[in-house]
């Protein structure tokens, strides 16, 4: 008798500190057994639990739910497993269990009863929706937004693609996941993409660049990407990339540039570009001691061109004397349209001496030139001034000057020549 009190008692110790709850119940739907955890939940003690029916402890369609689970378990004499969701009464919080229930049987087989374990799976639950609306969330995020989007290992395989790149590639995702860019791109593009790849994995650091990509149709379009590392935990680290299409920005944005940089009305570089360039090739020859000239050349008495023939010819002078200069200059010069009939050339690794064997060629076949041109009888002459950078200039603004000095000696000596600055 001593064994089985003992028995007992340890027997409902168990029972109170298994993170379940645990009851039994009798026929009619009467608590006969609560453990601790149970007995806690509705605010109570153990044994004042004993007795009461479910409608005395939780909400009314929780209590018809309940029953109807018990009376399945009763009829069928077989063990259910169900989820219940029950509103307690004591505190009106609703908690979500995964409860088995069985019959208990006396010694000639009779149902008696019923026993329940129930497990609380709230948090879990809840845990589930949030993670499937968050899934939802990404999923609609991936598939919609205007971005490639992929994660890739160390060596550059696809571990991930978002469908825009499945579709960019033509390619099922199976078919990319796996692969590298130096696979599936033509030419050098999957190498160049490699080696940004790797920069990324180097540095450590979010990196942003332009990448080109050669469409279906052979055309390069241009993609604005982002690059990170990503740990994921448990995984080795791989990149993460974004990348959107930027070629009609791009397009645009050179377009601007260009017209930045250039004159409308004769389609070679403006003032503002030719000035930055100068000022780059300025510190460049202070710093490497390189040689280095300036020739501005001026149309002579083209006020008069303008008052004979009109403004439209003047105009038609100065594309010409544009085009003419063009064909002299030699690739690395830069020529420029600096003022209204006014134009310059810079002339890199170019001494004043060799300036101006080129500009008086340039001078004397213009002549010839607009002889070809209408009206007839126009005739037109340039004049120009030479400087050269020297090593005692500390600013761009003094070989300017030199030339224009010169420029207006070549004007006063009678136009239709090149001066040198001395
Ligand atoms: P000089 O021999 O001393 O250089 O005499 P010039 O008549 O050329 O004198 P100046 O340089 O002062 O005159 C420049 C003229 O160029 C004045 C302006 O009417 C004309 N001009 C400036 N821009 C344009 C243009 O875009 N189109 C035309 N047709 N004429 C222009
Ligand atoms: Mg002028
Ligand atoms: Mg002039």
């Amino acid at each position: 008798m001593q064994k089985t009190t003992e028995e007992l008692l340890g027997l409902r110790a168990l029972l109170d500190n298994v993170g379940a709850h645990i009851f039994t119940k009798d026929l009619q739907g009467r608590y006969t057994y609560v453990n601790r955890l149970c007995a806690e939940m509705w605010q109570l003690a153990p044994e004042q639990c004993v007795g009461r029916f479910d409608n005395e402890l939780f909400d009314a369609e929780s209590t018809r739910k309940l029953r109807e689970n018990d009376l399945k378990v009763i009829t069928s004499g077989i063990a259910q497993e169900n989820e219940e969701s029950n509103v307690i009464k004591a505190t009106g919080a609703t908690r979500i269990y995964l409860v088995v229930k069985a019959p208990i049987r006396n010694e000639a087989g009779d149902i008696i009863g019923i026993c329940g374990v129930a497990t609380d799976i709230t948090e879990r639950k809840r845990l589930e929706v949030a993670l499937a609306q968050q899934s939802n969330l990404l999923n609609t995020v991936l598939h919609n937004i205007e971005a490639n989007i992929y994660l890739k290992d160390h060596e550059g395989r696809y571990v991930y693609v978002n469908p825009r790149v499945a579709n960019l590639l033509k390619l099922p995702t199976s078919e990319i996941i796996g692969r590298t860019d130096v696979e599936l791109l033509p030419g050098n593009i999957g190498a160049e993409y490699y080696s940004n790849d790797q920069k990324v994995f180097e540095t450590g650091t979010k990196m942003t660049m332009e990448e080109p990509f050669i469409d279906k149709d052979g055309n390069t379009r241009y993609y604005w990407s982002t690059k990170m590392p990503l740990q994921l935990p448990g995984q080795p680290e791989m990149l993460i990339g974004f990348s959107t299409d930027v070629t009609e920005q791009r397009a645009l944005r050179m377009e601007l540039e260009r017209r930045a940089n250039t004159d409308a009305l004769t389609g070679i570089y403006n003032r503002l570009f030719f000035y930055q360039v100068a000022e780059q090739e300025f510190l460049r020859s202070r710093r490497y001691g390189t040689s280095m000239s300036l020739l501005i050349i001026d149309i002579d008495h083209f006020k008069s061109i303008n008052d004979t023939y009109g403004h439209h010819a003047g105009d038609v002078v100065l594309q010409a004397m544009a085009r003419h200069c063009q064909r002299s200059v030699r690739d690395c010069d830069t020529l420029a349209r600096v003022g209204g009939e006014e134009f310059a050339v810079l002339m890199p690794e170019t001494t004043q001496a060799d300036a101006l064997i080129m500009a008086a060629r340039l001078c004397s076949s213009f002549e010839g030139l607009l002889m070809a041109m209408e009206p007839k009888d126009i005739s037109v002459t340039i004049s120009a001034g030479i400087s050269e950078f020297r090593a005692s200039d500390t600013n761009l603004q003094s070989i300017f000057t030199r030339a224009d000095r010169a420029l207006y000696k070549a004007k006063r000596l009678g136009r239709n020549q090149v001066c040198v600055d001395e």
